[in-house]
């Protein structure tokens, strides 16, 4: 009976300013999928996150040409979590996979990842870049290193290299769109969540055409919202800080008193005393710091503004809430 329905699978994009890998994508796509055509019905969500050049248009001419096309356009730019989350909500398939649009998620590992969702016992397809060939060797090594210490620190699992581009099942998805939060941090949302993944490994893609979208310093921030997000380790580790310091002073006063007592040696050193408080009074701030960066990201959490909003968009299955 199953022979004759056709899984759909949804096909999220997320594009920022992506007017010429657009088209690219499209053709690419379609090329390396035809022989999933036979099992399966495609839709596609292209995601237009505040596009400042003519993503939109290229959009357009996909969405006349081919009723296969459905499209959100944000407001502005919201970001590619966001993005992601948004084409999350609005798909209909049975099963779900994001990509960019640079084509550095190559299309043809589509058919080998549906089949493992479809016939073996896997609810996601997982992929990962086992080299970071044509990246700056700075961000590789910054990017490990923050791989190495989130699995630390966190007891979400989250994989070097890793990517977004996913083949989930609709259980999955479901599963996904449960967390509502405003600080998304898809990477360890994923692993959160849980269930059979299946990891392939590919080797890095550069990107077909455009820039991306990241520079060290927005990766630096993507990263500390990934660690605040996913650990409250920082915030043990200021409170042990407070009391190495605590047990430091105290072994001093009673080195300084017993050396009082038994030598009579008046206290000298006004630099010593300085750099002590210089010292202490740097490890509050930083502590006070990482504290304020939790109580930001609740703060921003309570005040349950969308995550994204929709300027244009050509699906109707609009949420009534
Ligand atoms: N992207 C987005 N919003 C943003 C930044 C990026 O939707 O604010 C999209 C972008 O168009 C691309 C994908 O996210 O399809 C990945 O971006 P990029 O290629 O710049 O990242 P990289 O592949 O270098 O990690
Ligand atoms: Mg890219």
């Amino acid at each position: 009976m199953e022979q004759y329905e056709k899984d759909i699978i949804s096909i999220i994009v997320p594009c920022f300013n992506e007017q010429e890998s657009i088209p690219l994508f499209y053709k690419e796509f379609n090329k390396v999928t035809a022989s999933l055509k036979e099992k399966v019905l495609f839709e596609f969500i292209f995601i237009d996150d505040g596009s400042k050049d003519n993503t939109m248009e290229e959009i357009y001419k996909l969405s006349d040409i081919d009723d296969r096309v459905h499209y959100i356009s944000f407001s502005r730019n919201f970001g590619k979590e966001a993005a992601i989350y948004a084409g999350l909500k609005k798909s209909t398939g049975d099963y779900v996979v994001m990509m960019d649009a640079d084509l550095q998620d190559p299309p043809a590992l589509l058919p080998e990842m549906y089949n493992y969702v479809k016939n073996e016992d896997y609810d996601s397809v997982a992929t990962r870049r086992v080299t970071r060939k044509g990246e700056p060797p700075i961000r590789s090594f910054f990017a490990r290193l923050f791989y190495k210490l989130m699995n630390c620190i966190s007891q979400t699992d989250m994989v070097d290299g890793a990517r977004d581009y996913r083949l989930m099942s609709r259980k999955f998805v479901n599963a996904i769109l449960e967390m509502s939060e405003y600080n998304r941090f898809s990477k360890g949302l994923f692993g959160w969540v849980g269930f059979n993944t299946k990891w392939i490994e590919f080797e890095n893609v550069e990107r077909v055409a455009g820039e991306t979208k990241w520079s060290f310093w927005s990766l630096f921030r993507y990263s500390l919202e990934g660690i605040v997000a996913f650990s409250t380790f920082p915030l043990t580790l200021s409170s042990f800080f407070g009391l190495f310091s605590c047990i430091l002073a105290l072994v001093f006063m009673i080195f300084i008193i017993v050396k009082r007592l038994i030598l009579g040696d008046p206290v000298a050193g006004w630099a010593s005393t300085v750099s002590i408080v210089l010292m202490i009074g740097g490890i509050q701030l930083m502590c006070i710091g990482i504290l304020g960066m939790y109580l930001s990201k609740t703060y921003l959490e309570t005040k349950k503004r969308p995550i994204f909003i929709v300027s244009k968009t050509n699906i109707d299955n609009e949420d009534k809430s």
